[in-house]
């Protein structure tokens, strides 16, 4: 593995107040970065001051989105030690985000050893006040310097973090969602099972409609049919129906949350019977009519899991559990939390120390 060079910055940024920090608006003070090409593979290894890069104009990222990114969070325990959540789920969907993107894999052990020097270094930013962490970005931009749609033979790699407060400052309160039946996130074949950039541009214009109707979240539905349900916001759903968890299946278009897949462990763990299939929204929209769509939540690594309280199908509401929260969103809710922030048991040896 190369060594990881070290450049500390003489001019500390300013950290935030956590009780009124916004999610993503304040970076740390350094940040990782790794260059690629074709004949060296990755090298150049560093850890410099947070700040600007040049960047050529004509540079293949700006033109045809070659671009890939992770979440992940660091969580400081009530004895002051530092956590990763379930690192390597995020490393190895990055590795297959970048072979959809026909860019280089980062070697697994390098990309560890990246997150936990650049967290070591910026130790002081990983916040101690409660509910609050430290939000880690890497991504990937092709950075070839050439106009005309190719495979670009250089790339960088950078990893970046900003202390985060509680996603939602009032506490999780269901949120009201809006099904979208003109615009598709993604299709099989498509990139949706990507984390990659050019998913979230399409997906910006439902939500902007969405926001300015009240909503806070559109649920997206399949690309072909618009039929079947997808995911909500950038977020995986659940539906509990009469006691049992159903979840759409891991189907090409739907992207394979860390935290769906916790929370898939966590249910069963607990006892709860969980289906991951193919769900069309008419199915869940009569379930709701009748009484028997009990619970509804989304899951990801931002806000971890949040209650949904109504769903809005072209003129039809249907608000869920009386708009409050259910039983399983909040002992899903309490049980990752607790396990991420070192509360409760880990008893799945989800958590790696920094
Ligand atoms: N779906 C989409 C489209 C997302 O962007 C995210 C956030 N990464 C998720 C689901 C949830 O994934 P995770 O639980 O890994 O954060």
């Amino acid at each position: 593995m190369q060594d990881i060079r070290i450049e500390r910055t003489t001019q500390p940024r300013q950290k935030p107040d956590m009780a009124t920090v916004r999610f993503g608006r304040s970076f740390s003070d350094h940040m990782f970065l790794m260059n690629y090409d074709s004949k060296n593979g990755w090298h150049d290894a560093r850890i410099v001051p947070y700040g600007p890069i040049p960047m050529e104009m004509a540079s293949m990222v700006f033109h045809y989105a070659q671009e890939i990114f992770e979440g992940l969070k660091a969580y400081r325990t009530a004895a002051g030690k530092i956590q990763l959540f379930r690192p390597e789920e995020n490393i190895r969907r990055m590795a297959q985000s970048a072979d959809r993107m026909g860019m280089p894999a980062v070697d697994e052990d390098m990309f560890l050893e990246a997150l936990k020097t650049l967290i070591r270094v910026d130790e002081s930013w990983v916040p101690e006040m409660k509910e609050t962490s430290l939000y880690i970005r890497p991504f990937m931009i092709a950075t070839d310097v050439a106009l005309g749609v190719h495979a670009s033979d250089s790339y960088l790699f950078c990893i970046i973090t900003c202390p985060v407060g509680s996603y939602y400052p009032e506490g999780i309160n269901p949120v009201k969602i809006l099904i979208e039946s003109e615009d598709v996130r993604a299709v099989r074949g498509g990139t949706g099972y990507a984390k990659c950039g050019g998913n979230y541009g399409a997906s910006i214009r439902a939500g902007v409609k969405a926001t300015r109707q009240g909503f806070s979240q559109v649920l997206w539905l399949d690309g072909v049919e618009r039929k079947y349900i997808e995911e909500v916001g950038a977020m995986n759903i659940m539906f509990k129906i009469e006691g049992k968890i159903h979840t759409p299946a891991l189907n090409g278009s739907v992207l394979p949350g860390v935290t769906r897949k916790s929370s898939i462990e966590l249910l069963r763990a607990w006892g709860y019977e969980v289906v991951e299939r193919q769900i069309s929204v008419e199915e869940i929209l009569e379930a709701a009519r009748d009484g028997k769509l009990e619970e509804v939540w989304g899951t990801g690594t931002a806000a971890v899991i949040t209650p949904v309280g109504s769903m809005t199908y072209k003129d039809e509401t249907l608000v869920i559990g009386g708009g409050k929260i259910g039983e399983v969103t909040r002992r899903l809710y309490d049980g990752l939390t607790g396990i991420q922030w070192g509360t409760v048991e880990d008893l799945f040896h989800w958590t790696v120390p920094v």
